[in-house]
């Protein structure tokens, strides 16, 4: 009984110090946002690359907007061959712009 009293105090301090909200920065905008108003893109593969919806994908992660003109801006300022490390084709970048569209808000 008083054990599992102990274990719920110390549960509800872990929570409030934890209050600030991660952020991560957009590779198109190159600002800090919360990392709920942003998208995360995964490299699953050298030529395949996916909205990651749940954000648990493997591989390598950039974050961006949910936005076409940060898409359009990573792309153009490299930002995401420098977050991934690699060239990205046009048909790549073709295919992940239209689907940032359905996350559009
Ligand atoms: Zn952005």
């Amino acid at each position: 009984m008083m054990k599992s009293m102990m274990m719920n105090t110390t549960m509800k301090n872990t929570m409030v110090k934890k209050k600030s909200k991660p952020q991560r920065k957009c590779v198109g905008c190159n600002e800090m946002k919360d990392k709920s108003q942003l998208i995360r893109i995964a490299k699953i593969s050298d030529d395949e690359f996916v909205f990651d919806k749940t954000g648990k994908q493997n591989g390598r992660g950039a974050y961006i907007c949910k936005s076409k003109e940060c898409l359009e801006k990573a792309f153009r300022n490299k930002g995401f061959e420098r977050s991934f490390k690699c060239k990205i084709s046009t048909e790549i970048y073709n295919g992940l712009e239209q689907e940032i569209q359905a996350y559009e808000a």
